[in-house]
Parts: structure tokens; C-alpha cells; sequence
């Protein structure tokens, strides 16, 4: 089983798909981890992808696609948080999933409306070793600084600054918000407002994918 979640940065991709993985087994495929952990073990790749996550710009399409080309027929099932990011990517997943013979089960529209994801942005931490997000305002680490779940360091992504913020919310609307469209046009998006606390949103998104 392949899903797909979509939705704007901020809306609680990576917080779903980390529970949804817990709970199914399904492995949890997120291209911005892959690219923090590129940069973490300081490959070329990751020196590259840096110049342009830093600003809140997109990496190159064919760099994505190669890097996620070979996990997308994981045994387990995959979801994918973060990609398709672009209509390129979205076309690039087809090609890839027509070879394997196994379509996209289902897609996933996470809406937040703006204001919501600049207050949630601003105030989201991450750690830095095994990628739990906190909110600093709601959900703080227990000890400051330091992760509930491994004891990694729990630093503010260069990319949740105001600046790089403000981009990455045009980035979405010119780019990626296409892919919504691109999907939507083959009748396969499930739309969930992704608003209230964690466990409610788990809640509308277990609900839609399981009634399918
Ligand atoms: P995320 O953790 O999903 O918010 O991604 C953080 C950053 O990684 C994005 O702002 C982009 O710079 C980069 N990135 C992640 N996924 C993609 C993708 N599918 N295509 C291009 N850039 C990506």
C-alpha cells in the first residue's frame, strides 16, 4: 500500500506519518529527514541540498526523484510525507510506480490555513538526531534542549526562521500546491482539516483511509 500525505509545511505531515508508521508498519518515507540526514552525515549531497532548504527553496527535482526512486516498493507499504513536491515529482512517481505495476492507494490533503502554520512554524523545535518535532509554546521537551525520545539535541530548523518561513508558503502555493490539483483531477484526494490536537487529526486520517 502506497499513501500519499500533502499539505503545506507545517501542517503535520511528518507528526502523522510517524504515528500512522508506529501503528501500521508501513514505512514512513520523508524526503526533508532523508535530506537532514544527508547534511548531518555532511555528503556532497547534503551540502548541495543545504544551500536551498536553509532559504526555504525546493531542491532540485532530479535529485528528489533519485533519491526516493529506489525505496517507493518497500514490502511494508510506504507513506510518503513531503513527496510529491512538485508536478514534476508527482509524474516522475508515476513512471516509477507504472514499472512497479502498483498505483497510489490514496492521497491525503492536510489543510491549515496560513496564519495557523506561521504561529505553528515559529514555535516548532525538532531534534536533531532522530527528527521528533515539539512546539516549544504547547509541547515543549520535558528537559530544554534536549529530546523526550533519545536525548538528541532539540534545536530550531534554520528553515523555521521568519524569513525562510515566509518562502516556503509561496514555494508551497506556486509549487507544490499543483500537486494537489494534479491528483485531484483523477478524483484520488481525501481532504481533512488538519486542526484541533495531534490525536484528533490522527483520528480523521485513520478514518479516511480506512473507509476506502
Ligand atoms: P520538510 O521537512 O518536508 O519540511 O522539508 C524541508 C526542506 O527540504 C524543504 O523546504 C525543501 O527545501 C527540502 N525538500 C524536502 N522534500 C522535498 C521535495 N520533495 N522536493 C524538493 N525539496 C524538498
Amino acid at each position: 500500500m502506497r499513501i500519499i500525505l500533502l499539505g503545506p509545511p507545517g501542517a503535520g505531515k511528518g507528526t502523522q506519518a510517524r504515528r500512522l508508521s508506529e501503528s501500521t508498519g508501513m514505512k514512513h518515507l520523508s524526503t526533508g529527514d532523508m535530506l537532514r540526514s544527508e547534511i548531518a552525515a555532511g555528503s556532497e549531497l547534503g551540502l548541495m541540498a543545504k544551500s536551498f532548504m536553509d532559504k526555504g527553496d525546493l531542491v532540485p527535482d532530479e535529485t528528489i526523484i533519485g533519491m526516493i526512486e529506489q525505496q517507493i516498493n518497500d514490502p511494508a507499504g510506504v507513506l510518503l510525507d513531503g513527496f510529491p513536491r512538485t508536478v514534476v515529482q508527482a509524474q516522475a512517481l508515476d513512471a516509477a510506480l507504472e514499472k512497479a505495476g502498483s498505483p497510489v492507494d490514496k492521497v491525503v490533503y492536510m489543510t491549515v490555513d496560513v496564519d495557523e502554520l506561521v504561529t505553528r512554524l515559529s514555535s516548532r523545535a525538532i531534534c536533531e538526531s532522530c527528527q521528533t518535532p515539539y512546539n516549544l509554546q504547547s509541547d515543549p521537551p520535558s528537559k530544554e534542549g534536549a529530546c523526550d525520545k533519545c536525548g538528541g539535541k532539540v534545536v530550531v530548523r534554520a528553515d523555521d526562521q521568519p524569513e525562510a518561513i515566509k518562502n516556503r508558503i509561496k514555494v508551497y502555493e506556486e509549487l507544490t500546491a499543483p500537486v494537489v490539483d494534479y491528483y485531484r483531477e483523477r478524483g484520488e484526494v481525501d481532504e481533512i482539516a488538519a486542526t484541533g490536537t495531534p490525536d484528533e487529526v490522527f483520528e480523521k486520517l485513520t478514518g479516511v483511509i480506512g473507509n476506502n
